[in-house]
């Protein structure tokens, strides 16, 4: 089984229009600095940005179908707090994710965003899950709070009492987020407070990923990490990227990663279907003398994602 174990669904109206505005700097930029051309900022906002919305979850489908995966988490974002409040309020977000879960049940995985500061966050969660279907929560704490923080612990306890996996965003983010809240070892006193909470780190931390390998492997126990987003530092230099692998299935086990996408972010810079070929390959195509197995590359491709979420 593949499992995409980290994406997002993308309407208009569930991110703030100056949030919208700001992402398009961020493509430009990105654009310019990764040799991709120059395009305009209607182009950027017309193509890129249009080609990512997905009003029913079908183009999600549509693609996992194209690539091969079987299925995908898909992640709502509560970022009112951060980028300014969207046209859509918290509930009617989670009850978005929560009806495409409910249209593909065997294909998608909804989790529900909270921001923990929100009045009431723990009912917020508690609706998203009873009574519009989400089977997870998103933490994205760069719109200005600790995952361990005293409000957060409200919500914990709730996903917890659940039996609902947290997966909180790591790594730095652009303008107006702030990173700092987004550092692994913020995730440690989660896994020590909630033993029985499955806690997941995105994206491997990005540029802290051997803080979080670290923090994993110190933990043996319900702390996991999914590494999309890593297809532009594959994409950039792949033997850095297998290295960085490499390090951390020998460091905390292969049987603690989540293959993911973060689509359809990136899939306009390498599509889903050429992301999995990257890692699917590795066996036969590892750069430097490395060694991938094929059960560690079948575990974070779907395995691990199937004993975790309990597919
Ligand atoms: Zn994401």
């Amino acid at each position: 089984m593949i499992v995409d174990a980290h994406n997002h669904i993308f309407n208009w109206d569930i991110i703030s229009d100056a949030y919208w505005n700001e992402l398009v700097e961020i493509a430009l930029d990105f654009f310019r600095r990764n040799n991709l051309g120059e395009p305009s900022k209607a182009d950027i906002k017309n193509l890129v940005m249009d080609s990512m919305m997905d009003t029913d979850g079908s183009k999600l489908i549509a693609n996992m179908d194209a690539s091969g995966v079987d299925k995908a988490v898909i992640l709502a974002t509560d970022w009112g707090y951060g980028i300014g409040e969207p046209k859509d309020s918290i509930d009617d977000i989670n009850r978005f994710y929560g009806s495409i879960g409910k249209a593909y049940p065997d294909r998608i995985m909804p989790f529900a965003g909270v921001d923990p500061r929100r009045e009431g966050a723990a009912d917020i969660l508690d609706r998203a899950v009873n009574d519009f279907g989400c089977q997870g929560l998103k933490y994205h704490p760069t719109s200005g709070f600790y995952p361990d923080g005293e409000e957060s612990y409200k919500v914990l306890e709730k996903a917890q009492e659940l039996g609902i996996p947290l997966l909180s965003h790591l790594g730095p983010i652009s303008k107006p987020l702030k990173s700092k809240y987004a550092q692994p070892v913020y995730l440690d006193a989660i896994v020590s407070d909630f033993p029985k909470l499955t806690v997941i780190g995105a994206h491997l931390g990005f540029c802290w990923w051997h803080e979080l390998v670290n923090l994993i492997a110190a933990k043996a126990t319900t702390f996991y990490a999914d590494f999309s987003g890593q297809q532009v530092p594959a994409k950039r230099n792949f033997g850095e990227f297998c290295h960085m692998l490499r390090t951390a299935f020998d460091h905390a086990g292969a049987d603690k990663f989540l293959w993911g996408t973060d689509n359809p972010i990136l899939e306009s810079v390498i599509p889903m279907k050429d992301w999995l070929t990257m890692i699917r390959e590795l066996p036969e195509n590892a750069p430097d003398g490395l060694v991938f197995t094929k059960e560690e590359i079948d575990a974070v491709l779907g395995g691990n994602a199937e004993r975790i979420f309990k597919f």
